[in-house]
């Protein structure tokens, strides 16, 4: 069956966008069919899938990029912009320039009358403007609403501009409630316009697919290419900061991997199918025991076990005085977590490395695949309390004023104003991934512990919009079954 890009349609699992409670209970009642859907009767947000598929792809090389939407749906984008802007500074790439991207800007008018020609226009100026080899075209909930035949005017267009490839990608906002959604509609587009009929080419034996997501920061991707180089695998690291060049040879691996557990998951399910391409489907390499399963993981595939195994030993043996250290100075610490599913899943099993205890956490998803996870966790922590939401700040405040963790980990906004230690994993700018930067990651995270004096004050003068009885009330109050 050929996937349709929307996750909730996925016919090899359930997902579940709202929920929360005890993680044993919900893991139980999952694997017994018997959770009930649900959906939130107030929410306060909703990472859109238009917001994945642009920053899956912005770093592309000799791109341009036209979004035919009102201009707000892009403005979700200016992180992205950001990332990619710190990407270049730290991989030496001067001057920086910010992404190449036309916002067609529909309005009411295009609302009533239709927003074709202003994309044939934004499409013809970013070809005379960038000469890009590729232009990639996002959707939007307006123009899929209206009915934009976007696919139509890339066909035409395509033959008018010479060497370069339109790619129209389907990110309606509205289409699904897993952003995740949005990496597939990307890749969807890669496999239909650019990879297109091509037949498996000549295996090169030791290429290796890396799919990586845009939040990898460039001491992460060292780190990683670090690893596997050493053990004879070379990376076709794609598409952050890759060419059309990278893509093409796509089909040349013996096998691919992900940084990120959701995200070239399903694309490449499909490149196994279409070319024979195995695939290593793990968790983000984020605490020992994480990138010792995604390391082995990548190297079972790559026919690289035994390798494999005795470089891990010996990493494990250089970092481990310094990771004794680090648990002594974090042991029994009370921990809260909010990310998106790869990165909160990964980031709770580091918990384990330094001796933390895990109290709550947030996921974007419950699915098959999530369930192992929470299964694992399950069995370190016991049972802790798990969030299942997309952007749910107010529960996340709820949880924090209830369990008055030690320290989060997560998106610091909301925390540091109540004066918890706080430090993230989602961080392009810093170290996180590998044995390397384990240890970076867990000073930093014992360096918020023992200074949290900045935090501190912060709470004193910075105030949430919340009542008191918001914070007394049930965490997951307005999350009613269907
Ligand atoms: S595409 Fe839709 S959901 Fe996404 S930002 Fe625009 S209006 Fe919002």
């Amino acid at each position: 069956m050929t996937y349709s890009g929307i996750r909730e349609q996925r016919p090899d699992t359930d997902t579940f966008n709202d929920a929360g409670g005890c993680s044993v209970e919900l893991a139980r009642r999952f694997k017994a069919g018997c959770l009930k859907h649900a959906d939130r009767t107030f929410q306060q947000g909703l990472q859109c899938q238009q917001t994945n598929s642009i920053m899956a792809l912005l770093s592309m090389e000799d791109s341009a990029f036209v979004v035919h939407s009102p201009l707000g749906c892009y403005g979700c984008c200016s992180a992205s912009n950001d990332w990619f802007r710190v990407g270049q500074a730290h991989r030496g790439q001067f001057p920086i320039r910010n992404a190449r991207v036309i916002v067609t800007n529909l309005d009411q008018q295009d609302i009533i009358h239709g927003g074709e020609k202003k994309l044939r226009e934004a499409v013809q100026k970013a070809w005379s403007r960038y000469r890009p080899k590729l232009i990639f075209i996002f959707t939007s909930c307006a123009s899929g609403i209206i009915g934009d035949d976007v696919d139509s005017i890339a066909d035409d267009m395509q033959g008018e501009l010479a060497g370069t490839i339109i790619i129209p990608i389907h990110c309606e906002g509205f289409k699904s409630k897993v952003n995740a959604s949005g990496y597939d509609a990307s890749f969807l587009a890669i496999k239909k316009y650019i990879l297109k009929d091509a037949v498996k080419t000549e295996t090169e034996d030791d290429l290796l697919n890396l799919f990586a997501p845009p939040t990898v920061s460039f001491a992460d991707q060292m780190e990683i290419e670090r690893m596997l180089s050493d053990i004879g695998i070379r990376a076709n690291y794609i598409p952050f900061y890759a060419s059309l060049e990278k893509i093409k040879k796509i089909p040349a691996a013996r096998a691919s991997t992900a940084i990120c557990k959701v995200f070239a998951d399903e694309f490449m399910k499909d490149l196994r199918e279409s070319y024979g391409i195995p695939f290593s489907h793990t968790i983000m390499p984020i605490g020992t025991r994480n990138t010792d399963r995604w390391l082995l993981g990548a190297a079972e595939v790559m026919g690289k076990t035994e390798a494999a195994k005795t470089y891990i030993a010996a990493e494990h043996e250089k970092i481990a005085p310094l990771v004794t250290d680090l648990r002594g100075r974090l042991e029994g610490k009370r921990v809260v977590l909010c990310g998106g599913t790869g990165r909160s899943f990964a980031a709770a099993a580091l918990v384990d490395d330094f001796g933390m205890k895990l109290a709550a956490m947030t996921t974007t998803t419950l699915d098959n695949d999530t369930l192992i996870d929470i299964e694992y966790l399950n069995s370190v922590h016991g049972s802790f309390t798990i969030d299942v939401g997309n952007m749910m700040p107010f529960e996340q405040v709820n949880m924090l004023y209830k369990y008055k963790p030690d320290l989060f980990i997560g998106v610091p906004v909301w925390a540091a104003r109540m004066g918890i230690p706080t430090t993230h994993v989602l961080d392009i700018k810093r170290p996180t991934m590998g044995y390397r930067n384990l240890v970076y990651l867990g000073n930093k995270i014992a360096h918020s512990l023992e200074n949290p004096g900045y935090n501190r004050k912060l709470a004193r003068y910075a105030h949430l919009p919340y009542k008191q009885s918001w914070y007394e009330a049930d965490t997951f109050k307005f999350i009613q079954e269907l």
